[in-house]
């Protein structure tokens, strides 16, 4: 059996040729066993993989090479995350992070920062989150409750954070903070690295449907006193500093979530080829075999829309400028997978709902990726808001 990409006609021969390098080495470096511990919270992070993923040069392969990135493209950074996820989405979001987090550090923070945290990041030998929603703020990030004041050479940084996708294994974080408290709200925010040793508490306070093993924990951030120098790019760069970060993960979240339902997908054909009932194979009747026409459909749909929008960011174009793209990506993506998840689980009847196979794992694990980095409500109000802003030159 072969799995035939529709898709690989937008790609490159090199980009199809590195797609094949990372899905070689992940089935060869890493413990399948390992997606198991995580869901059943025998693994507090991922390390393995991530120092794994580090070691093979898979973290964060668009930055440059000084910086242990491979200086390729952000689409090649959609190809390895749909890989990563086809394995178990947590670990998608786990070897994101390094992208997200890294981004911001590489397009606006100083060379220092670079040094001290981007460059062992993408070693894997840091461990990095980030912290941007509140318990009383998450879709309306702007804002944002935590403030930061200047004291001389540092910041005090107090608040509370929620949330926080890998927090519990995480070195440092990037949070985004309140610096000016007298402009438009989303003008008065900045971003900084803040060390968990700097004075983070770090709490796992809820359980989760899925998305194991990563976890979503709590911060409590209370006076901790940050160098001046953690701060990334200037006082008031912390709204465009999330819209860049934002970018990258709404693709790379939505290719992981393609990855996880490409897997139910082929675990449904193959049920749907040998299950009889009534007398024949149940990818005779109608009902089911549609089914799967629409989970193909969907995922070479979802594919073509990320890479169209990686291809866009990789052209340089960002901002206002990509949003409608990203947002398209991220939403059919994400609603792609979601429902061939849950058609994969049915095809397979009783027997789907159990632990038997594992398509009842991805389903809880990527039910997340219709609402965290901006849920689905949020990408049709992006994508309304430019489609009228384009078309009737509206504000
Ligand atoms: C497992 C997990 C991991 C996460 N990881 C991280 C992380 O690493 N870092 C981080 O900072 N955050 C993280 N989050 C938080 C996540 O990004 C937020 O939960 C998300 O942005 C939604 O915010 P909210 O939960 O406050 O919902 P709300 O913003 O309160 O929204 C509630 C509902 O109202 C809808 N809604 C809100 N505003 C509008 C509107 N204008 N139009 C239409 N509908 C609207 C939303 O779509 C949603 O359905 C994570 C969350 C989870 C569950």
């Amino acid at each position: 059996m072969s799995e035939v990409y529709l898709t690989d006609v937008f790609l490159t021969g090199e980009e199809v040729k590195f797609r094949e390098e990372v899905r070689a080495f992940i089935a060869r470096e890493i413990d399948p066993g390992l997606v198991e511990r995580m869901d059943s919270y025998e693994e507090e992070y991922p390390y393995e993989f991530v120092r794994k993923m580090g070691k093979g040069g898979f973290l964060g392969v668009s930055f440059p090479q000084k910086y242990n990135g491979r200086g390729l493209n952000f689409v090649s950074e959609v190809l390895v995350n749909e890989e990563a996820g086809a394995l178990c989405f947590s670990l998608n979001c786990s070897r994101g992070m390094t992208v997200y987090v890294g981004r911001p550090i590489n397009t606006y923070g100083s060379e220092e920062l670079k040094q001290r945290y981007l460059a062992p990041t993408l070693r894997g030998e840091l461990i990095c989150a980030e912290a941007l929603t509140e318990p009383n703020c998450g879709s309306d990030i702007a804002n944002v409750e935590t403030k930061a004041v200047r004291e001389g050479d540092a910041y005090v940084i107090s608040g509370a954070k929620r949330f926080q996708a890998g927090g519990i294994g995480a070195d440092y974080f990037l949070v985004l903070a309140r610096t000016n408290p007298k402009v438009a709200a989303h003008k008065g925010l900045s971003a900084f690295i803040v060390e968990r040793e700097m004075g983070i508490k770090v709490v796992e306070r809820f359980e989760l449907l899925g998305f194991r093993g990563m976890g979503a924990s709590d911060l409590l951030i209370k006076a901790t006193k940050v160098p001046a120098s953690n701060l990334i790019g200037k006082e008031g760069d912390g709204w465009r500093i999330f819209l860049h970060m934002l970018e990258g993960e709404r693709l790379l979240e939505g290719a992981g979530a393609v990855g996880a339902a490409r897997e139910c997908m082929k675990i449904a054909v193959k049920y749907a080829n040998e299950r009889s009932t009534f007398g024949k194979k149940i990818r005779e009747y109608q009902a089911v075999s549609h089914k799967i026409a629409d989970m193909a459909v969907g995922l070479d749909a979802s594919r073509a829309l990320l890479i169209q929008a990686a291809r866009l960011i990789d052209k340089g174009v960002v901002g206002v400028d990509a949003a409608r793209a990203v947002a398209e990506a991220k939403l059919l993506a994400s609603e792609t997978a979601w429902r061939t998840a849950n058609d994969s689980l049915q095809i397979l009847g009783g027997i789907g709902y159990t632990k038997k196979y594992p398509i009842e794992r991805y389903l809880r694990d990527i039910r997340v990726v219709l609402i965290y980095n901006g849920p689905s409500e949020i990408m049709r109000e992006i994508i309304q808001r430019q489609t009228f802003r384009e078309l009737t030159g509206s504000k």
